[in-house]
């Protein structure tokens, strides 16, 4: 995370040491450790015994390791299976999609989908806040402090599982139904100033975006990055500039009388520019091949 946030040139405190009080796991790798399911629903591990646990999906192979892990009060095992390849592999789906991240809207889709925030976010914010004010008139090292903190960390936890379900659950559905998804390259957004308000979802953005990236990969589906420079500006249908300030909410292009929402023609620009990339790769790979054919009937 620290050489994360030096790239996206944001300003960063020095990274902190996790204090065993947070923060415990353990690793098994050892084939013997590893131990496995009992049929009554428990979970052996060697070296621990039967632990109670709750299975939060099905299908569970033949664990590769099992991870164990403290998080505030509260035990977690990462059972971690391999998986053949082939069993992410979804049919192939001619759709295609541009996609949005923004500030009014989690995400706007060229298709015309509109993703809502996440509601409960701010009300979990609130509470943090109000939970923090708590700490704080505490008196340091007394146990009704530690108890506060308590309550500060089980808010933030619940705020990260959610944002995580949120993220995971839209990306499954986005893979699941278009064959191909162009989003715009945050990386190159880090570096470019001036469009600063971006910044503001850019930790939630790039979760997202990975667990987009990886598990379009896996399914076989075509996942391109773009420019994000002047997809809000340009007209995505004639490509002429229309200047918006942020609070401009409609794209009127005075050229070709396109009038659309500023999202909607942001998603439309960024699938235009992801199609015309791939076209271009695809003719370079064409042209490689028809080379190499020709260089070898030549020959
Ligand atoms: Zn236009």
């Amino acid at each position: 995370m620290f050489f994360r946030n030096i790239t996206y040139k944001v300003k960063v405190g020095m990274p902190r040491f996790k204090s065993k009080k947070n923060y415990n796991s353990i690793k098994f790798t050892m084939p013997r450790s590893i131990g496995k399911l009992r049929k009554n629903g428990k979970l052996y591990l060697h070296g621990i015994g039967e632990l109670r646990i709750k299975i939060s999906r099905d299908n569970i192979g033949v664990f590769s390791y099992v991870i164990v892990k403290r998080i505030n009060k509260k035990y977690y095992a990462f059972l971690c299976c391999d998986i053949p390849y082939s069993e992410f592999k979804l049919p192939p789906s001619t759709k295609e999609v541009g996609i949005d991240l923004g500030l009014k809207y989690y995400a706007v889709y060229s298709d015309g989908t509109v993703i809502d925030n996440p509601r409960n976010f701010q009300k979990e914010q609130k509470k943090l806040r109000v939970a923090q004010r708590s700490v704080s008139r505490k008196k340091k090292g007394s146990s009704n402090r530690k108890k506060a903190v308590g309550i500060v960390r089980g808010i933030h936890e619940k705020i990260r599982n959610r944002r995580e379900d949120f993220q995971h659950k839209l990306s499954r559905e986005i893979v699941n139904t278009y064959g191909t998804i162009v989003v715009e390259d945050l990386n190159i957004l880090g570096l470019s100033k001036g469009i600063l308000a971006k910044h503001v979802n850019d930790a939630a953005w790039g979760g997202f975006l990975s667990k987009l990236s990886y598990k379009a990969e896996s399914a076989g589906r075509l996942f391109i990055k773009v420019n994000p420079s002047g997809t809000t500006q340009r007209c995505s249908r004639c490509s002429t500039v229309v200047a918006k300030a942020l609070a401009d909410r409609w794209n009127s292009c005075p050229a070709c009388g396109l009038s659309v929402d500023r999202d909607l023609n942001s998603a439309l620009e960024i699938l235009r520019l992801g199609r015309s990339q791939s076209r271009l790769t695809q003719a370079v790979t064409s042209n490689v091949l028809d080379e190499a054919t020709s260089s070898n009937t030549g020959g």
